[in-house]
């Protein structure tokens, strides 16, 4: 099936304006749906010829100006186009069981069946015929046949007729990617905020879960919206919001106006940390400045996905920061999402936040990844630290006056907020936007020398940027100099802050304002574990861990040991969730699953900072889960068999985890596994057992799971089956899968709905079998699709990082 190229969407771009799409969808049939729409669209050039498109159907009957016309391989041949042109289609098509178009879920738990269908990125053409790419914007009418005692939303709000016939108000001008409707016996809630219709759906077997957390989710709703008028100037311009739980959905949200659909588990079926509550808050304000950031004002072609995606990570947590939601946020943003950033920049599969040259919008996929979000967030706020808040807001709200409802690119951009700042940000672009990989800022260890006038700085990596930052020096009496400072050289001296004493921990990047991977100097390091316990700064410590953990990935700048020693010492006193959990899961799968530090001391770290949690708190339980991770067989057993700390409540998701463990270990068998399957008949239920068979250490064990992970329909139990493949101790199993998986890992891509098939290429990867090298640079070494070639790529290099 042929992709639509850049070249192609500018040419179609340049001859089509697409008036209107009135679409009907009949979903009254159980396999098949049957769509028909009529496009109206003009054409500048009369006599040229061009193409719509329409994927995956049965039967189809397509007309242009009343006249048939041929489908060929996924495009509708639209010849002798007229001033003004009517397109109309009937076509019928299957459900998809993975995510491709129309998802059609049956609930194992009450038999009740749901559907959704979402198009990013181009697969609203399953759903109906239409020029297929971001730029070609246009209002859209829909109606919907349903049984008679389903709910439908979609994306503007609707009235419901007589015998299961939904009509949908017409939308503003919309791109294609961004239609999206539900349909079924959905929970649904709603309230009202502001003038805006608030709207909750789940399915009905978790409806006690939503009822249970409405409130919360309402707030949470309404305090983003508040804030986001009062950041961007522009009211919220789709009318009502519809939030929907969907089952069986491969990705995390998607930012669908007035309906965005959340993957289930950000529903908490049992108990849920501090943490849960404040990432999903992180999504809930992400999607939502998607409004503005990708619906109201969209990229016009795939290179810009940086666009919408930077600025919502940017403002998600910003807002959640703001708001109070998530008080630690920018601590957050800094362990664990821009970790994530920093980690994607150091893979061979790299590219600017803002490329040139995304050819096709399969490879568009490509780029919803660690660049496009974490670092454009953080490249974007260094933007903001360099202008000034204000300036950088000004120019935001003029980019949304400007590009209402219309398309914009990188220049774009540039323009509008060079034009609020009075200065030219082209080569503020070229160095942050349009290059690659993060500078390190390293300070010279002057103290031994007596010290000179101030600090120096040094900078690698090209191409030197200037970063505006703050400079810190944290005493262990709990004095604090902060300098603030541009570093923009090879070597920068830092004018005020050498004098400080030994036991002195000098921390560049306090503030986390800059993008680039800061180190410590001997002195420095030689403090951190008697500093960073009290270190009263949850934005500093992060920054601390991240830099540390970082310098122990490049090639054990700082050795496995010396991390386990500061990990002895600071985390048990570690307060922030989030700190806790992302330095703890480094130290297990990056370190101890790889033998270069033992289990023991984590379980130990874990079981002290238990113990010092309040029983009963979010804290607790988070400190739970991290233990479940590590601990030996005993301790599960004791927890699972109703003997666990004073408040700490086993639901069945810390059941689950604990069964995983058991599993890895060998302890929990097939036949313990189906009863715990049996307690928990939810989908959920299904993908956590899979997980604990797949981690269950027996041939038969292992070769069912590859089987699950290379074939199954099911995206969600292949995933499971992928994740939970690999454990500690079970080398002498699983060796031969090394070799198997670069056979096997062109079908794991066949058939499947590609995000979904990615993650199961990603997950599937012998990371921890350094033979695999070998095998990884054979395949690279043959004609790949670009997309695999890419994950094949980066499992070698985060493989020969560690061997
Ligand atoms: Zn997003």
């Amino acid at each position: 099936m042929s992709s639509l190229t850049r070249r192609e969407a500018v040419e179609r771009a340049r001859l089509v304006a697409v008036r209107s799409y009135v679409i009907e969808l009949d979903l009254t049939a159980a396999d098949s749906f049957t769509s028909r729409t009529v496009v109206e669209f003009s054409c500048t050039e009369p006599g040229a010829e061009s193409f719509a498109e329409l994927k995956g159907a049965q039967t189809a009957h397509v007309t242009l100006n009343g006249a048939e016309v041929p489908i060929v391989d996924g495009r509708v041949k639209l010849a002798g186009l007229a001033a003004e042109n009517r397109l109309e289609a009937r076509f019928t098509a299957r459900y998809s069981p993975s995510g491709e178009g129309i998802l059609r879920f049956v609930d194992p738990e009450d038999g009740q069946t749901y559907l959704y269908g979402q198009a990013p990125l181009d697969d609203a053409q399953r759903m109906f015929v239409c020029f297929d790419q971001p730029d070609l914007k246009a209002p859209m009418t829909l109606t919907v046949h349903a049984p008679e005692e389903w709910t439908v939303r979609g994306n503007a709000a609707v009235a419901r007729r007589d015998g299961g016939r939904w009509e949908f108000a017409q939308t503003p001008p919309l791109s294609t990617y961004l239609f999206s409707f539900i349909a079924g016996p959905w929970h649904r809630l709603e309230r009202e905020h502001d003038g805006i219709a608030l709207g909750l759906l789940c399915r009905r077997s978790l409806a006690a879960g939503l009822d249970a957390d409405a409130d919360a989710l309402f707030a949470a709703t309404a305090a983003a919206f508040d804030r986001y008028h009062e950041l961007f100037g522009v009211r919220y311009p789709f009318g009502k919001y519809d939030q929907a739980f969907v089952p069986g959905f491969a990705g995390g949200a998607v930012e669908n106006p007035a309906l965005v659909n959340y993957r289930e588990e950000f529903l908490f079926r049992a108990g849920a940390t501090d943490s849960d509550r404040h990432r999903r808050f992180v999504v809930m304000a992400h999607e939502m400045a998607h409004m503005w950031f990708g619906n109201l004002v969209t990229l016009r072609w795939w290179d810009d996905v940086w666009l919408n995606e930077a600025f919502a990570e940017l403002m998600g947590w910003r807002v959640a920061g703001e708001t109070g939601r998530h008080p630690a946020a920018a601590a957050d943003f800094a362990i664990w999402r821009e970790r994530w950033g920093y980690l994607a920049d150091e893979r061979p599969s790299t590219h600017p936040v803002a490329p040139d040259g995304i050819a096709d919008t399969a490879v568009a996929f490509q780029n919803f990844d660690g660049i496009s979000y974490a670092k454009g967030a953080a490249a974007l706020r260094q933007l903001a630290v360099h202008l000034g808040d204000e300036v950088f807001l000004s120019g935001l709200r003029e980019y949304f006056r400007r590009y209402r409802f219309g398309n914009a690119a990188l220049t774009d951009f540039l323009a509008v907020i060079g034009d609020a700042a009075g200065r030219d940000l082209t080569g503020w672009a070229e160095l942050w936007l349009r290059s690659t990989g993060a500078n390190t800022l390293r300070p010279l260890p002057a103290r031994a020398a007596g010290g000179p006038a101030g600090l120096t700085v040094e900078q690698s990596g090209r191409p030197l940027r200037p970063h505006r930052l703050t400079v810190s020096a944290f005493a262990s009496d709990g004095s604090v100099l902060r300098v603030p400072f541009t570093i923009d050289a090879a070597a920068t001296t830092v004018p005020g802050i050498a004098a400080a004493p030994a036991g002195t921990v000098l921390l560049l990047n306090d503030g986390d304002d800059t993008y680039a991977k800061v180190r410590f100097d001997p002195f420095s390091r030689a403090a951190l574990p008697a500093v960073l316990p009290d270190l009263e700064d949850p934005l500093a410590r992060a920054v601390i861990w991240a830099s540390v953990m970082d310098a122990v990935r490049d090639g054990g700048e700082i050795p496995p040991s010396e991390f386990l020693a500061l990990l002895v010492a600071a985390l048990p006193a570690e307060r922030q969730e989030g700190i806790f959990e992302e330095v703890l899961t480094f130290a297990r799968e990056s370190l101890a699953r790889r033998g270069l530090i033992p289990f023991g001391p984590l379980a130990e770290v874990c079981t002290a900072a238990l113990a010092a949690a309040a029983p009963g708190s979010g804290r607790q339980l988070a400190t739970a889960r991290a233990l479940a991770g590590v601990a030996g067989v005993p301790l599960l057993r004791s927890w699972l068999g109703d003997d666990a700390p004073e408040g700490l409540v086993i639901d069945a998701d810390l059941r689950w985890s604990l069964l995983l463990r058991l599993a890895a270990l060998g302890s929990a068998d097939p036949d313990e596994i189906a009863a715990e399957e049996r307690r928990d008949p939810s989908s959920t239920g299904a993908e956590r057992a899979a997980a604990c068979r797949a981690a269950f250490p027996s041939a038969e064990a292992k070769a069912a799971a590859w089987e699950a992970l290379v074939h199954d329909s099911n995206p969600r139990l292949a995933i499971a089956n992928a994740e939970a493949f690999w454990q500690a101790g079970q080398e002498a199993l699983t060796d031969g899968y090394a070799e198997r998986y670069f056979t096997d890992v062109p079908a794991m891509l066949e058939g499947r709905y590609l995000p979904a098939a990615l993650k199961v290429v990603r997950f599937a990867f012998p990371v921890y079998s350094p033979r695999a090298l070998a095998s990884a640079d054979a395949l690279l070494r043959t004609d790949l699709d670009p997309l695999l070639r890419r994950e094949i790529a980066d499992g070698a290099d985060e493989l020969r990082r560690w061997t």
